[in-house]
């Protein structure tokens, strides 16, 4: 990874190469802690980071639901990661930043309640998720053999570190059998999600996606819901089944990282003519747009950093 100059812990900046834990603290072992994925872009103003606030609310829910008492307001963690971006001084096209709290040294046992807890906020320069080629041309999706830990076992709707054993699991599936990301379904055998995005697809011109029954409340998804509705496109939320993705006209993710990702291939079958669908085209250069800052409309979503 690109290393940076400086990272935030607990309210203050320390070197990068300082930034340490010890080899007992508590989520190492047991699990329990929640991170943040969110991005910065250079637009013509500067950085901008997109959809900050609505970031670090699901910071602070994700740990409330897993019991973590993060010491910090949505508001000092804003702050955080401006004065991040500032002082790292970054001179890419975007900067990935990765919000976190666990539970740290000083308690052993799965009993938390008394374990301290530290906040970090992380950025570094990060290039495509799932590169520049599957950008253009697509990528290939496995459905594969883990499906998402029921909600009577997990929180999916926390960004857990836990969830993403689950994740994990799937990722190195996918990609073990040729494939380049993994997409899960629910236990009850509905599309959920990829490994680290949301899923739509798109039949007889109407865009297609899953409740949030079983997976994160993905900011992108709901940025790409009002987007759609917003170019007159007719969005449904629904359950989807297996064999309904194989026949789609055209499949992509959507999350932080991914951004617009489209998929050309799922389970060895070519989704419509297996290449960048022109319905994804158009919203996948809508979203740069809008992120980049050259969308005025979209512009509450993005907070100037300069
Ligand atoms: N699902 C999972 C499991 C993820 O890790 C992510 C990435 N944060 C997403 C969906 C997409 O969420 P968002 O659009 O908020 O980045």
């Amino acid at each position: 990874m690109d290393a940076a100059k400086y990272i935030w812990m607990n309210g203050e900046f320390v070197a990068w190469e300082d930034a340490k834990v010890h080899v007992l603290t508590h989520t190492i072992h047991y699990g329990n802690g929640v991170i943040e994925g969110t991005k910065a872009y250079k637009t013509d103003k500067g950085y901008a980071i997109f959809r900050l606030n609505d970031h670090t609310t699901r910071l602070k829910e994700s740990a409330k639901m897993t019991l973590i008492d993060i010491p910090y307001t949505v508001e000092q963690m804003n702050q955080a990661q401006i004065d991040l971006l500032k002082k790292n001084e970054f001179t890419g096209d975007n900067v990935y930043i990765r919000p976190f709290a666990f539970l740290g040294y000083g308690v052993m046992g799965l009993y938390h309640k008394n374990a301290p807890v530290e906040t970090v906020m992380a950025a570094w320069e990060w290039g495509a998720y799932l590169g520049e080629e599957g950008m253009q041309n697509g990528i290939k999706l496995k459905i594969v053999s883990m499906t998402r830990p029921a909600n009577t076992s997990n929180m999916g709707k926390a960004k857990a570190t836990a969830n993403y054993l689950n994740s994990q699991m799937a990722k190195y599936e996918a990609i073990d059998c040729g494939y380049d990301e993994a997409l899960l379904l629910d236990d009850q055998g509905y599309v959920a999600e990829a490994s680290g995005a949301g899923f739509f697809m798109v039949r007889n011109g109407v865009l297609i996606s899953p409740p949030n029954d079983n997976s994160l409340e993905s900011i992108t998804q709901k940025t790409v819901i009002e987007m759609a509705q917003n170019m007159g496109i007719e969005v449904v939320r629904r359950r989807i089944t297996r064999e309904e993705v194989y026949i789609a006209d055209e499949c992509f993710l959507t999350g932080t990282a991914a951004e617009i990702t489209p998929v050309r291939n799922v389970d060895a079958r070519e989704i419509g003519n297996g290449a960048r669908g022109e319905m994804t085209e158009k919203i996948q250069s809508a979203y740069f747009d809008i992120v980049f800052g050259r969308d005025k409309d979209y512009e509450h979503y993005l907070t100037y950093i300069d």
